[in-house]
């Protein structure tokens, strides 16, 4: 359910994107979901899917970047990658890691017609 109310959100991005700018439809829409954003990718894709009916989504070809998370590391002192929250470093296995990336989720990029 957490994916159906972020689709929800994106969407309202785009219908209030479109009326500033004045667009109807969206051909293709690019966003970033970072592996740490605690998202379900597939889930998100339904939800987006199953929005997109009569809005401007609608047939819009919709990409979905997943980049990894990052986290820094105290010991190494250096940003590491990290595939989930909770992970060891992994470089030097411990736990000291403050999650610096790949947290958000957001619209990177969109194309658009205006007829
Ligand atoms: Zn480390």
């Amino acid at each position: 359910m957490h994916e159906a109310s972020l689709a929800g959100g994106v969407l309202k991005v785009l219908e209030d994107t479109a009326r500033r700018e004045g667009f109807v439809r969206l051909l293709e829409l690019r966003l970033e979901v970072g592996q740490l954003a605690g998202v379900d990718i597939r889930a998100l894709r339904f939800a987006l899917e199953s929005l997109a009916l009569g809005t401007l989504l609608e047939g819009a070809r919709v990409d979905i970047d997943h980049p990894p998370g990052q986290a820094w590391c105290m010991q190494c002192a250096q940003t590491v990658a990290i595939a989930q929250r909770g992970d060891a470093c992994p470089a030097c296995g411990g736990y000291q890691l403050q999650p610096t990336g790949g947290m958000e989720l957001r619209i990177i990029d969109m194309r658009v017609s205006d007829n």
